[in-house]
């Protein structure tokens, strides 16, 4: 980080020192990870300096924003709609983390147990490490899994202003009826915090910003497609995961560049790597920063991501909003629309995200798809059981994995996704 932000990290209320061993950690990790792999594209410039700049800039950017009276607003999920947080003139952060933090501390107030998600939440707040979360005006949590759900009573007593959206488990009339009547009282919740009416002119805003934001991202989705592959995996999960954090518009603007490089290598033939390499599809629990362990693991191979179906990745980013309607409730009503698609593993059935698994695959053209959980997540373990015979009757090769965020099982990993990308 070229500036000292000391001061503004000490204002926050960070613990400098926690923060410095974390910072020290992320930077190496990126060097190791990313900063060594060879035939990059050129724009990929952008994303190392948003990364560099991670706690950096952007939070002052954040902090600038605060003082003209701007609100920021933190999340931990994608049901949450940033339309509508753009919309009452808020900015919206993603909270998850991808790094254990005070653990010990950590098991003081939930069991150990818990996935890795819900325990680096905890985790930061506690170890005072996460700048984003220091800097949100408004923090936003969700009925989804029960873990989930559960620490947010315990986060909501460490954090001022902590919002719990609830959400359905069943895409039936009642769920609707439930999902719609919480977007709606989130409307209002940010109409007082930001003291900003959500109008129909703004409304249309949001939803332009995000839906190209989402249009780029797909953008680049669909070149990872193509035979020649022009990007890493793990260049491509960093942008999603990037997605989440920069200002939208500069965001959407340097993916498309992005792209537009993509395109002239993918007609030069210029591929990330110099050798054909196995496609395989990663399916499951998110992948927050900077949680790069299983595709690092499986680039290390002779293979390589071609896509995330996750909430960082295209289970977070498909079904544009409409943007059809000059008015309030109709917009609104789009947007309701939209999130209640989303098929995340807490919805019961949830044969839409197995049918979007198997699209994704014939679309990626992936030889074999690893379906990813956290472990002690249910809702995507459980799954996985019967995704993988699924996937095996549509004669795709797929393997179960159960990680964590430590590096303890870096070798049993690397055994195991090895005798899969040597099968397939
Ligand atoms: S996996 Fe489910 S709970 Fe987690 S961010 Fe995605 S939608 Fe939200
Ligand atoms: S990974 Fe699973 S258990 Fe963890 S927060 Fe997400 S849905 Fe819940």
């Amino acid at each position: 980080m070229s500036t000292d932000y000391n001061n503004m990290w000490k204002e926050l209320g960070l613990d400098l020192d926690a923060h410095n061993a974390l910072l020290e950690v992320l930077n190496q990790g990126y060097k190791d990870i990313y900063l060594s792999q060879e035939n990059r594209p050129k724009s990929m410039e952008y994303f190392d300096f948003v990364m560099s700049e991670v706690h950096g800039l952007r939070i002052k950017e954040l902090v600038d924003a605060k003082k003209e009276g701007k609100k920021v607003i933190g999340s931990y999920c994608v049901f949450v709609p940033e339309e509508l947080i753009i919309a009452a003139g808020g900015i919206s952060v993603g909270l998850c983390a991808g790094a254990d933090f005070a653990l010990e501390e950590v098991e003081n107030y939930i069991p150990r147990n818990t996935c890795s998600l819900v325990k680096s939440a905890i985790g930061f707040k506690l170890g005072k490490v996460c700048p984003y979360l220091e800097c949100a005006d408004l923090v936003v949590g969700e009925n989804t899994c029960d873990g989930k759900k559960k620490a947010y009573e315990t986060l909501s007593e460490m954090i001022d202003d902590f919002y719990v959206m609830d959400l359905p488990q069943i895409k039936n009339n009642t769920g609707k009826e439930l999902f719609s009547k919480e977007i709606k009282r989130f409307a209002e919740k940010l109409e007082e915090l930001t003291g900003n009416e959500i109008t129909a002119d703004s409304l249309k805003k949001g939803i332009e910003i995000v839906n190209n934001k989402r249009k780029a991202l797909y953008r680049l989705e669909n070149l990872r497609q193509e035979k020649i592959l022009p990007i890493s995996g793990l260049d491509a999960l960093l942008i999603n995961q990037i997605s989440f954090y920069d200002d939208p518009l500069r965001f959407t603007d340097s993916v498309n560049k992005l792209c537009d490089e993509l395109e002239e290598r993918i007609k030069s033939e210029n591929s990330a790597y110099p050798s054909k390499r196995k496609r395989i599809l990663m399916s499951g629990c998110p992948m927050a920063v900077p949680n790069w362990k299983v595709p690092f693991i499986t680039e290390s191979l002779d293979a390589v991501i071609v896509g995330e179906e996750s909430c960082i990745g295209e289970r977070g980013l498909r079904n544009p909003v409409e943007n059809n309607s000059d008015n309030r409730s109709d917009l609104i009503e789009n947007i309701i629309q939209r999130y209640f698609k989303i098929d995340c593993a807490v919805f019961t059935p949830n044969k839409e995200r197995k049918d979007h698994i198997l699209e994704m695959a014939k679309k990626y053209k992936a030889d074999g798809v690893i379906l990813y959980g956290l472990n002690f997540c249910q809702p995507y373990t459980i799954e996985a059981f019967s995704l993988e015979k699924e996937l095996e009757k549509n004669n795709l090769p797929a393997i179960k994995i159960e990680t964590d965020y430590s590096q303890e099982d870096m070798g049993q990993l690397q055994t195991r996704i090895e005798a899969f990308v040597e099968m397939i």
